[in-house]
């Protein structure tokens, strides 16, 4: 027993069943800085299935596209180092793979499509040339074929008269349509895995729910696995299966994606919800999530939220709380649902 009355259950039911498309495991990556050593992956878990999305959360510097890089193996090493931990993609560690073996993956099995996509695009090539590139380098295609399957590729990404703009540049496009042509990229191997960072961030808020839309259909169609990163909550409602929380390098909270809406296990997952601006609402009226996230070369010694968390108690400034299973109201664990709160009864149920 803890000193708030509750058992800890350690937190071992698999998120979900079988062998994952992508597990992550205890991954740490640490960069080495002038002000020391920053551990802005500190201990994370994750996994995902085919066919599913798991959108992964928390503000900006929680470490989301730092685990992204070190899965895609594009991290900055130096000043980056993994410092721990494994990545196991269909079963073998990414880890301990030759660069070469890396590269195969990288692109052929999992694609990532990037927040901007101007700079991901290469401004003095045609988009039909960079699309079509992707067949013409992996697969052997002639250069007529690559352009057939690039515009073949345009229309399933819905960018009208494909066939007209096969040979425009990427600045002819709109934001929205780059990132169509983004995803299309993503999509031309027929990848199991995407992860898409921030994919709608830099754009209009319609056109933003227009293209989130147009990947959660194709990830359907293709059966992928779709790591899914933003820090709009608002966003992933409707696509994600589960969530997986971030504060400061490390997972907060997991689980299902309506009992998370519904019942927030962790006072930062909570505020984050609080956080969503709602129509009924005016501007002033938003709630924010008080304080700033910690300085990760000098991480409190309890819980890295405590000082930003109104339910925070001693315990929450000496004790670091570890992740433990959330109990249901007749007290029967949630398969892959955690928190890792001292007080999570106490949030679930306030
Ligand atoms: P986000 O959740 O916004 O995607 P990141 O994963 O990009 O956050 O970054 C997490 C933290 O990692 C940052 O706050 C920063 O401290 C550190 N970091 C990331 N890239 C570098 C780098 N190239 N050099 C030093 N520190 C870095
Ligand atoms: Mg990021």
């Amino acid at each position: 027993m803890t000193e708030t009355g509750i058992d800890l259950v350690k937190d071992e039911t698999p998120a979900t069943p079988g062998t994952p498309l992508l597990e992550v495991r205890d991954l740490q990556v640490e960069f080495h800085t002038r002000e020391g050593v920053a551990k802005a992956v500190n201990g994370v878990s994750y996994s995902v299935e085919a066919g599913e999305t798991l959108a992964v959360l928390g503000e900006s510097g929680s470490g989301k596209s730092v685990t992204a890089q070190a899965i895609m193996g594009i991290l900055d090493m130096p000043p980056g180092r993994i410092a721990g931990g494994e990545i196991l993609f269909q079963g073998q560690d990414l880890l301990a793979m030759t660069e070469a073996q890396r590269r195969k993956i990288r692109g052929n099995k999992i694609a990532m499509i990037f927040q901007d996509a101007l700079s991901s695009l290469n401004p003095v090539l045609s988009v039909g040339y960079q699309l079509g590139e992707m067949f013409r380098v992996h697969k052997g295609a002639s250069r007529k074929e690559a352009k057939a399957r690039a515009v073949e590729l345009m229309d399933r990404v819905r960018i009208p008269a494909a066939k007209d703009r096969v040979n425009d540049y990427p600045h002819q496009f709109s934001g929205g349509m780059r990132q169509r042509i983004m995803i299309a990229m993503a999509l031309a191997l027929e990848p199991d895995l995407i992860i898409a960072d921030e994919p709608t961030t830099a754009l209009d808020v319609t056109v933003q729910a227009q293209v989130m839309d147009l990947l959660a259909e194709l990830q359907q169609e293709y059966r992928m696995g779709l790591i899914l990163i933003t820090h709009d909550l608002g966003v992933v409602a409707d696509v994600a299966d589960r969530i997986a929380v971030m504060y400061a390098g490390r997972i907060v909270e997991r689980g299902d994606v309506r009992e998370i809406y519904r019942t927030p296990a962790h006072p930062y997952t909570k505020g984050l919800l609080d956080s969503i601006p709602r129509l009924d609402q005016k501007g002033s009226d938003l709630y924010a999530i008080r304080g700033l996230p910690p300085t990760l070369t000098s991480l409190p010694a309890g819980c890295s939220f405590s000082p930003r968390c109104d339910r925070a108690r001693e315990i929450c400034v000496t004790e670091r709380p570890l992740p433990v299973t959330v109990l249901d109201a007749e007290g029967a664990p949630v398969p892959g649902r955690s928190s890792a709160c001292h007080f999570w009864k106490e949030t679930l149920h306030g």
